[in-house]
């Protein structure tokens, strides 16, 4: 699982390119960064007025290629910074400037970039033309939040480390010369026949390629990892690593392949990156109250944040030197993205789409649904969380959304009437915010006073969703100019203990809580307290996984035990009012997953069914198999291996 490959490292095959086509007198240094190339240059005039020899460089080699000045020829930050805040106007808040020399970049954090997205293009080419930085603009979220103050900084800490890291994973892109492609396989690690773990290898006769790398939430032994020791598997000659969404279950065993030694390059966008890393955070930070050894150490979570590549949807790019990506977005949570890739040689190409977690119709207030328009589609690899014929009848996940609010509302109100708590476990991405928007809305409505206190990292998780609103619905865009529903007070922030344990001692009042499958997390500590109590209702609003205390209470158990902060356990007894409202789901369905596979540009020539229960992924792929001609369906087992395409006769 270890062995290391020796790393090509001194490729500059498409630096030779690049340079070969720009004049030599105006270069000073000509880098990879990641997919792109970077040219330095310390001619004014160069600096300012390259677009047709860029444009023309872009056509010909069809690599993206930017031009920064020399550090030489850049103003100094104190001139720079007096120049740039009389550039920037005062409305869109200009709240820090950050120089980042290595690179010539400087970083405005602003608090309302909008204000000027009409006339952005002029601001930045005014800022380059007067100071030679080049800026680039950060959204700083409208909800104060350390954490992602603490992201920011880390992201922005050890920038030589950074420049060297993007120079080499461009090498490592352009090292391999195109060869012929003579097969794909798939290699299933983990989230097969299961939802957690999720895992999946991807081998051609050059790149061995990851997606995800979560971890089963159910188990703290080793079915909580992937099957690493799947023959095959080995981290030394891992390309690249593309990341679909936050949810530990990608994402949870990522850390551990950096302490482990690997090197290269984690792909995802960029609220993907800053949720994983607080998600990342929040494992470390729990695993300090348990008995649990830690996974992995806060430096492997500092490599993984300096290691983060951080791509927008529908671009597509380079990650290997046969291997190119696409993200689109999958209506799953903010930032997710099934991930479009394309294996190519010579003269071949084979395309697969991989799903992650996926939302198509039955949509949610937060985030538009998956996006259908992708082109080439040889293999799709789908989820089927809530994929069984039966779902569609056994859970109302398709049912109206209008209909599963007022549900929510009638529990809640019911509860408060009788001076009941309401707990709502929730995935700290996704399901949280949409739960938020409902009570916002309706008890702006009703003007009732009332008080939803939000535990775990869900503040700071929101704050991150105020920080790209391009990633959000436009319908809840348009909402935000009328006022940030994030902002309502209704909500209040619970990070200490002590302010824990007053909301515990209080009556009629609602609590959202991580673990969102009640497997950890503050949520335990509302649970324990509020349990015995019938008067107070614990609503499921999000998938609860196999051998998770959340299933456990979902299916009726009476009584749970449950470990606590001095080595022991806890019996606990339930008299509390359980309720399921699963139409929040951020999941597909059944019928959804059919009306997905219709809807694709072109239609996949082989399925292959994943992150679901094995009944509901052989049911999914019962139904597909008959309603498409008999087309290749696939329910791999875990450690499976299988030939997507080959180009020769075995
Ligand atoms: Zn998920």
């Amino acid at each position: 699982m270890f062995s290391k490959k020796k790393e090509k490292f001194q490729n500059n095959k498409m630096i030779n390119e690049v340079e070969k086509r720009i004049p030599a007198n105006v270069v000073h240094e000509i880098t990879y960064e990641g997919a792109e190339i970077v040219v330095y240059t310390h001619n004014k005039d160069f600096f300012l007025n390259n677009e047709p020899i860029i444009s023309q460089i872009v056509s010909e080699l069809r690599v993206r290629v930017f031009v920064r000045a020399a550090p030489s020829l850049c103003k100094t930050i104190e001139e720079a910074e007096t120049i740039i805040k009389k550039i920037v106007p005062d409305e869109v808040v200009l709240s820090h400037i950050h120089f980042e020399p290595e690179m010539s970049i400087v970083y405005l954090d602003v608090l309302h970039p909008e204000l000027f997205y009409a006339n952005a293009a002029q601001l930045i080419k005014e800022i380059r033309a007067n100071t030679f930085w080049t800026p680039e603009i950060t959204r700083l979220p409208s909800i104060k939040s350390s954490m992602t103050n603490m992201i920011l900084s880390m992201l922005r800490g050890l920038p030589k480390k950074r420049k060297v890291f993007l120079k080499h994973t461009g090498q490592q892109i352009y090292a391999d010369s195109l060869k012929k492609l003579e097969y794909v396989r798939l290699t299933c690690l983990g989230g097969f026949r299961q939802v957690g773990r999720s895992c999946l290898l991807f081998q051609t006769n050059t790149s061995d390629i990851l997606m995800d790398c979560g971890i089963d939430v159910g188990y703290n032994d080793k079915q909580m990892l992937p099957i690493f020791n799947t023959p095959g598997f080995n981290i030394g000659a891992l390309k690249a690593i593309v990341i679909t969404h936050a949810h530990l279950d990608h994402v949870g065993a990522l850390p551990l392949l950096f302490k482990y030694g690997y090197n290269g390059a984690v792909y995802c966008t960029e609220p993907v990156r800053d949720q994983m890393v607080l998600a990342l955070l929040d494992q470390l930070d729990l695993a300090k109250y348990s008995d649990n050894v830690p996974l992995f150490r806060e430096e492997d979570i500092r490599k993984l944040i300096i290691h983060t590549i951080c791509l927008p949807c529908d671009l597509t790019t380079n990650i290997a030197a046969d291997v190119k990506i696409t993200l689109k977005n999958a209506g799953h949570a903010l930032g997710s993205a099934m991930v479009s890739t394309m294996f190519f040689g010579e003269n071949t190409a084979y395309s697969v789409l991989y799903s992650g977690d996926i939302k198509y119709g039955g949509t949610t207030r937060l985030l538009e649904k998956a996006d259908s328009n992708i082109l080439t589609n040889d293999t799709l690899i789908i989820e089927s969380t809530y994929g069984g014929e039966a779902d569609v009848h056994e859970a109302d996940v398709r049912a109206n959304f209008e209909e599963v609010e007022n549900n929510l509302i009638s529990i809640i109100n019911k509860t408060i009437t009788q001076k009941g708590n309401v707990i709502i476990p929730v995935l700290a991405s996704g399901r949280a915010q949409d739960i938020m928007l409902v009570l916002s809305n309706y008890y702006r409505k009703t003007h009732h006073k009332i008080k939803v206190y939000l535990d775990g990292m869900l503040w700071d998780i929101t704050a991150i969703h105020t920080a790209y609103p391009e990633f959000l619905s436009e319908t809840f865009q348009r909402q935000m100019r009328d006022g940030n529903p994030f902002l309502d007070p209704i909500f209040v922030k619970v990070s200490t203990p002590g302010e824990r344990e007053n909301v515990i001692g209080q009556q009629g009042v609602i609590v959202l809580a991580t673990a969102g499958m009640m497997n950890g997390g503050p949520v335990l500590e509302y649970f324990k307290k509020w349990a015995s109590n019938p008067l107070n209702s614990l609503i499921f609003v999000n998938y609860q996984g196999a051998n998770t205390l959340g299933k456990a209470i979902q299916g009726g158990v009476s009584k749970v035990t449950i470990p606590n902060n001095k080595g022991g356990a806890e019996t606990i007894d339930i008299q509390l009012q359980r309720y399921t409202l699963s139409g929040f789901s951020g999941h597909a369905d059944h019928k959804d997953i059919l009306s997905f596979i219709q809807s694709l540009s072109e239609p996949p020539k082989r399925i292959i069914i994943n992150h679901g229960e094995f009944k509901k992924a052989v049911s999914l792929s019962n139904t597909i198999y008959r309603l498409n001609s008999r087309k290749e369906t696939v329910v791999p087992r875990p450690m499976d291996s299988l030939s997507l395409f080959k180009d020769f006769e075995v």
